[in-house]
């Protein structure tokens, strides 16, 4: 059973407020064929995407809604074991937004669902995108990409590739808005505190629909990758240990 959940939040001037939902249930679609490609036997299920998420960071925008992290973790605890009890065993959960305490919620629901159903459950995009494998891996784009945060480059290119008319034009004019909400200065901090003015972090006027493509498709394979990996018995990746640990530092959420 595929779970996408992500938040509604602003994107800038440019992006849809449900970017993240849009890419979170569209990856999942695809990802669930390339699946069903490799295991035949397997029937892949797909839940409703739910239009719900912790965002800490881009509250203050209007458009954003942000849920409490242990609403998060209530929301997955509640459905995955309705399902577990109908003896489901499989269970991806889907996220494009990488919020830590999205993830906490998310996290704390997944221990706690294996420790009282027989059940496998995974979320593959963060370990993978905590462990800077989009840098990693990205198509050489002459410019630095690690402060691509929010309604950047990255999430504008894959709006360009997946829904062109959803996005303003106006994003070719964007100047680049630069913060730093990886220091550990910006832990717990919202865009608007580390001095975001516009609803966006990065450069959007840099995107590119071919750049779109490439990271649409990543996530696909990175999710259907990691549910073949746990359908066939074999450890998935997890959160790198600093992560896990910056998440439980953030003991208020
Ligand atoms: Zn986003």
């Amino acid at each position: 059973m595929f779970i996408p959940i992500s938040p509604l939040e602003e994107h800038g001037p440019h992006l849809p407020i449900g970017t993240d939902l849009l890419t979170t249930q569209d990856t999942t679609r695809e990802a669930m064929r390339l699946v069903q490609k490799r295991k035949p036997e397997i029937l892949p299920l797909l839940h409703p995407a739910i239009p719900l998420g912790h965002t800490g960071m881009a509250q203050g925008f209007p458009g954003t809604i942000s849920v409490p992290v242990k609403t998060i973790r209530t929301i997955i605890m509640d459905t995955v074991s309705s399902l577990a009890a109908y003896k489901f065993r499989y269970f991806v959960i889907c996220t494009f937004h990488m919020d830590m305490g999205h993830l906490k919620g998310i996290y704390a629901a997944m221990n706690k669902i294996t420790k009282t159903y027989p059940v496998k459950i995974i979320e593959p995009w963060g370990p993978y995108f905590y462990s800077q494998e989009v840098e990693r891996r990205e198509p050489k784009v002459g410019f630095d990409t690690h402060l691509e945060i929010h309604g950047c480059f990255r999430e504008t290119s894959m709006m360009t590739y997946q829904y062109p008319y959803l996005v303003d034009p106006i994003y070719k004019t964007l100047p680049p808005m630069v913060y730093d909400v990886y220091s550990p200065k910006a832990l717990g901090k919202t865009f608007k505190e580390v001095g975001a003015t516009e609803g966006y972090i990065g450069s959007p006027a840099q995107a590119n629909s071919d750049y779109g493509r490439w990271y649409f498709q990543e996530i696909v394979e990175t999710v259907a990758n990691a549910t073949v990996d746990m359908l066939e018995g074999r450890a998935t990746r997890d959160l790198p240990a600093k992560t896990k640990m910056a998440m439980r530092s953030m003991f208020w959420l």
